[in-house]
Parts: structure tokens; sequence; C-alpha cells
């Protein structure tokens, strides 16, 4: 592990590079130049990118903005978000070859604020898993410990970021998916409220939880590329009228909000399969509060235990309409050899998702069938609404909440072959998600062996500028965000 005294391009945070480039240290091109001698580099180990783009197209395509802290920042975009004229594959087999016709909303306002996008993130196969070894391509290695998994759905964007490879990525969550491997890879990662940041463009896994995330070394970095891709999008329905916001206003000092006050869940805390060593860290981090001046009360959140199972059931009824479409008929491949309607279909479907896509289909058009949706899909549902209830209670008497991430680290390629077992890492995170509030992780110290063990603070509706704020002052008063992988 060693200390970033900034003398090098990589891991410097978007902050350092606008410094760079502001006082003409290095070009725009050099800059580029340096980040995909990375990729060519690492990647191959790594796994972390489904494709990086040529220099020339995307100098290209990056629009000049003098204005934007993300002027002319290489940064790397999940590949279920839409890119126009570039590949978009999900990490699916069923779309290879097929290319976005338009952009995402978010990658629109990116390229406004002048960033370089430089390639599409590997990722689990429709954002669906937890490790990133459901990606119908390649694994993504956790730059960690290369034998173990980066985390999931969105391993590729967070791993990338977390070996220095670019200094922020976008991600998506549905249940926790840029959290649990920000959390497993030592970097920051925000899943905003829903509604915050515009779904157009992002293909759709369970379209009443998605919402696209932030991937960054630090909080302030974390802030700045939120700033820029938040805000209303006429062309999401459910997308929130409110004014753009600088999330970095308050990040000048490092101090809390006067009076915060934080309730810790201590139901998480204390769940079964906590290790010690993550617990440890847990109570530094909020002594550590404490003595910034935060005032802490202890709470449970009931509902919580219900959460992964309520998630169970929407996630998988949502996935099984969201990707009816995908029928050989409009988008991507189409099996061969067909003989009729029927046979395209069930050969289209079968030979272009993977097990785990198909077992979720599966069980989505399970819990919605007519017979079962009462006692699955509308209990689920109504599950989801205790949940959101009893955290907005908890807001009345806290400011933030903080939870746990993950019960261990990072475990090994293959660990956990059991897929009761992946789902249950859920149950850390998908509450957020079925409440619809926002979250942020980031990183709180090590285990012996060297892997990153995170926290998240927890806000009620739009309130990532404190949870920033709440963030920042934790992160710049200790070093976490600060060490690296050794061997990048
Ligand atoms: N692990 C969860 C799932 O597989 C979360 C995925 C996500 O947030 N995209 O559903």
């Amino acid at each position: 592990m060693s200390i970033n005294h900034y003398t090098n391009l990589e891991f410097a945070t978007i902050r350092e590079l606008q410094a760079q480039l502001a006082a003409k240290k290095i070009s725009r091109e050099e800059l580029l130049k340096a980040c995909l001698d990375r990729f060519a580099k690492y990647d191959e180990q790594l796994g972390t990118a489904l494709e990086i783009f040529d220099e020339s197209s995307i100098l290209a395509r990056g629009q000049n903005n003098p204005n934007s802290l993300l002027n002319n920042i290489p940064g790397l975009i999940k590949d279920n978000i839409c890119q126009k004229d570039r590949n978009l594959t999900c990490a699916s087999k069923i779309l290879q070859g097929f290319k976005a016709t338009y952009d995402a909303t978010v990658t629109t306002n990116l390229k406004q604020a002048g960033a370089l996008v430089v390639g599409r993130a590997n990722m689990d196969e429709f954002a669906m898993g937890s490790s990133n070894e459901y990606s119908a391509y390649k694994k993504v290695a956790n730059p960690w410990d290369m034998t173990r998994v980066s985390g999931g759905s969105s391993g590729g964007s967070i791993a990338a970021v977390a070996a220095g490879l670019v200094p922020w990525s976008l991600g998506s969550e549905t249940g926790g998916s840029v959290r649990l491997p920000a959390a497993f890879c030592g970097i920051v990662g925000i899943k905003p409220t829903y509604g915050l940041v515009s779904r157009y463009g992002l293909v759709a896994y369970a379209s009443s939880l998605d919402q696209v995330g932030v991937a960054t070394r630090t909080v302030y970095d974390n802030a700045l590329v939120l700033s820029q891709i938040a805000g209303h999008d006429a062309k999401d329905s459910t997308s929130a009228k409110r004014n753009k916001l600088d999330y970095t206003q308050n990040l000048t000092e490092p101090t809390l909000r006067s009076g915060l006050k934080i309730g810790i869940i201590t139901n998480a805390l204390n769940a079964e399969g906590v290790q010690p060593e993550i617990s440890q860290a847990l109570d530094q981090a909020i002594k550590h509060y404490e003595k910034l001046g935060a005032e802490i009360k202890p709470i449970t959140l009931n509902t919580m235990d219900y959460s992964a199972a309520a998630y169970f059931i929407i996630s998988r009824a949502e996935a099984a309409s969201n990707l009816a479409r995908f029928d050989g008929v409009r988008y991507g491949n189409r099996a061969q050899g067909i003989q009729n309607l029927n046979q395209l279909y069930a050969k289209t479907r079968g030979q272009g998702f993977g097990p785990d896509v198909r077992l979720r289909i599966l069980v989505g058009n399970y819990v919605l069938s007519a017979g079962h949706a009462g006692d699955f899909y509308h209990n689920a549902r109504k599950v989801q609404s205790l949940i959101r209830q009893e955290l907005l209670a908890c807001f009345k008497d806290v400011d933030v909440l903080l939870a746990p991430m993950h019960a261990a680290p990072a475990f090994k390629f293959g660990a956990l072959d059991n897929s009761l077992e992946m789902d249950l890492l859920d149950y850390f995170t998908c509450f957020v998600n079925l409440a619809g509030v926002p979250a942020i992780a980031l990183p709180c110290g090590f285990t012996k062996e060297q892997l990153p063990i995170g926290f998240q603070l927890i806000g009620p509706d739009f309130s990532e500028d404190l949870l920033y704020q709440t963030a920042h002052a934790y992160e710049q008063t200790n070093n976490w965000w600060n060490k690296q992988p050794a061997g990048f």
C-alpha cells in the first residue's frame, strides 16, 4: 500500500488533474494518452472495460467547456447507458453487435461538461448480480486482490477507478450495484434519490428502482460529477422537478453541519455474520463522527429484515417485463435456423441470455402470474411502502443514518456459487433502493489482509448535499481514500 503524493497522473483526483491542465503541466491529449496506456497495461488482468475507444474518436466527441471542472477529464460509463453510435451490450450476448442510436441524458450532460468518455465498463449481465462474475464476456478482478471479486453489478466502473485507470465513472443501482463494489474496492459511490438523475437511455432492469450512480476516489469529485448529471429531464417521466445544484458548495471545510444527528442502524451492525473486523472499523467510524461533533443515536430498522425478500420479488417482476423486449425482432442478436415465431423467441432468448438472467425472468413471470401476484408481488409492494415509512419516520429524529455495506470483505472468485448467498448480499443495500432515498458508500478501513471496508450514510429524499458534507468531513479527517492498491 502506498500513499499518493500527486506526483503522477495515475490515481490523481479530478480536482488535481484539472489543476494540472489549468497550469498547462499536461495537455488534454497527454492526459487521455496516459489513461489509455493504463488500460492497455492493466486491463487485461482487471477486466474493467468491455471496450476502450480509439483516441481520435474520443477526442472528436469531447466538447470543449472551459467553465466546467470536468472539461477534458477521462472517465468510463457502464455498458447499460447509451452512448450514441457506440456498441451497447449490457454485458449480454443478446445485445452483441447492437449500437445505441442515441445518447442517454447523462451521456449528453457529461459531453456538454467537456468530459472524455473512454469506453464501456464491464458489468453483470443486465446489471443483475453482486460480484461481476455474471458478465457474459469476462469477470472483473478486485484491484486489492486479483483473486477476488470487485463486487457488482457495476464492477467494471468501480474497479477502473479503484485501480487509478480513470478518476470517475458512472454505474447504475437497482439494489446496491454502485455502493457494494465501491465498498469492496475502497472508493466512493453514490446512489442518488430516485428521480434525481434521468433514466433516459439507461437500459431498464427494474424501472421503479433503477438510478444512475457515480464512482470516484473522493467525495468532492463525486459531488462534482453528480452536479453535472442531476436535474430534471422531460424525457424521463419519473424525473423529479428540482433545480440544478452544485453539490460541491458545502465541501470547502471538513466540518459537519452543526447539531448533526446520526442514527446508527444497530440491527444492521449487529446482523448475523458481520465479521469482527468490519464491526470494529464501523465502530471507529462512529467514534470519529462523535469527535467531529455529531450526536449519535442508536436506532432499529425493523423492516430491514424483510427488504431482501421484497426486493427479490419486485426486481424479478420488473425485470421479466422489461426484458420481454429482447425478442430477436428489434434488438441485437437473432438465433439462426428459425422455423416459426415461437422458435424465434425461445431460441433467441435461450441462447442470448445467461443462466442468471433466465432464472430471474422465470421467477419474475411466476410472481406476476394471475394466481400468485397477490401472494408475492402485491405483498412485496406493501412491504416496500412499510420500509419507506419506517425510514422516513427515522429521519424525524436523525438527519442521516449510518450502516455497514457488507458483512465480509470482497470474496474469492467462485466462493458464492450458491445464488441465495449472492442474493443476501443485497441485505445491506436494497432497503435504500426500495425506499427511494439516497445513500453514499465510502471507505473506513482495511482488514488484516488489506481488503477495503466500507460504510454508508443514508439520508431523506434529495439530501445529497448533506450526505456529501457528512461524508466529506469524515474522509478529509482520515486518509483511507488516499490508499492505493499495490501494482498499479
Ligand atoms: N445485487 C442486486 C441484484 O442483482 C443489485 C443489482 C443492482 O443494483 N443493479 O439485483
